[in-house]
């Protein structure tokens, strides 16, 4: 049975371990800055692809959107209290075609996801956070492996709804999120998940591998492991990062899997992870800091990147 290695956070994550929500300083703008203006750029080189494409005419209203998304931000820094929000901006949230909303999508749902478990952590102290990743084989055709992965995390689901044996029984509540790239062998379509799953104790990988074989007949290699529960924003980090690595596929695959796949519930949640809201706005939400004095900070896309005016 093949078991993956471990994957390194911060090798498959570089952007997304200083990610928003995490380091909220005045020290951190400027990363953060850089990060957006390569996002900003990548939507720009999207938006060119798609201009020369077939499909510039079907993409008109989404291309508008794309072009002028993130053309100024504002920051607004509380400085009594070091925290610089993202409290302007107008953005497109195609967060299949579109890096920078991308990043913020991955931002919101990994805040709001964080901040539930803090609630369920006091109230069922005993439950641990589990990364659990579920693969099915490569294929050339995207929506068909997509809907077979789908199908089989229902089913797998429903096993548990059903009393039958299960490895996920002891499961509580679980997040998850589907991810779409090449397989880099194959250079076929590789959809698969990441959850986080709230146990007591942490899943039979085994158990799983053979259970997942016999609901997808095509795939065994799953992944079971341990968050920390100090530190659990970078295992949650796995599951909220981008749907698509922008940097890692051809703008043709991007508008690929973006018409494939638009429209599609890609985070799904299950048990006490259930209900959560994700704010709809991609800005920061800081109500609570409401009457603390602040600045703002007015910035404006150049063709070098943002700059502060
Ligand atoms: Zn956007």
């Amino acid at each position: 049975m093949h078991i993956r290695p471990p994957p390194d956070p911060k090798k498959e994550n570089p952007d997304l371990l200083e990610q928003d929500g995490v380091s909220e300083g005045i020290e951190a703008l400027p990363n953060r800055i850089g990060r957006y203006s390569k996002a900003k750029r990548t939507a720009i080189d999207i938006a060119e692809y798609i201009v020369t494409s077939p499909h510039a005419q079907a993409l008109a209203l989404q291309l508008d959107r794309l072009k002028s998304c993130g053309d100024y931000l504002i920051f607004r820094h509380f400085f009594t209290i070091d925290q610089v929000k993202l409290h302007g901006a107008q953005l497109c949230k195609q967060h299949l075609l579109c890096p920078l909303c991308a990043i913020r999508r991955g931002a919101k749902a990994l805040k709001a996801y964080l901040d539930r478990w803090e609630v369920i952590q006091a109230q069922k102290p005993a439950l641990r956070p589990f990364l659990v990743t579920l693969t099915v084989k490569d294929g050339p055709d995207l929506l068909e492996r997509f809907r077979h992965l789908r199908a089989a995390q229902r089913e797998l689901w429903k096993r548990k709804q059903r009393g039958q044996v299960s490895s996920l029984h002891d499961v509580a509540g679980a997040v998850w999120s589907y991810e779409v790239k090449r397989g880099a062998g194959s250079g076929l379509w590789h959809p698969h998940l990441h959850m986080v799953a709230l146990a007591e104790t942490m899943p039979d990988q085994y158990a799983l591998a053979r259970e997942w074989h016999a609901i997808t007949g095509d795939s065994y290699i799953v992944d079971v492991r341990p968050i920390d529960q100090v530190d659990p924003v970078r295992g949650f980090i796995e599951v909220f990062k981008y749907a698509v690595k922008f940097s890692d596929q051809s703008h043709a695959d991007t508008v690929h899997a973006f018409l494939t796949l638009r429209g599609k519930r890609l985070l799904g949640s299950a048990g006490c992870f259930r209900g959560v809201v994700v704010p709809e706005s991609l800005c920061d939400d800081h109500t609570s800091l409401a009457g603390l004095p602040f600045v703002d900070l007015f910035y404006r896309y150049m063709p070098g990147g943002y700059a502060l005016t």
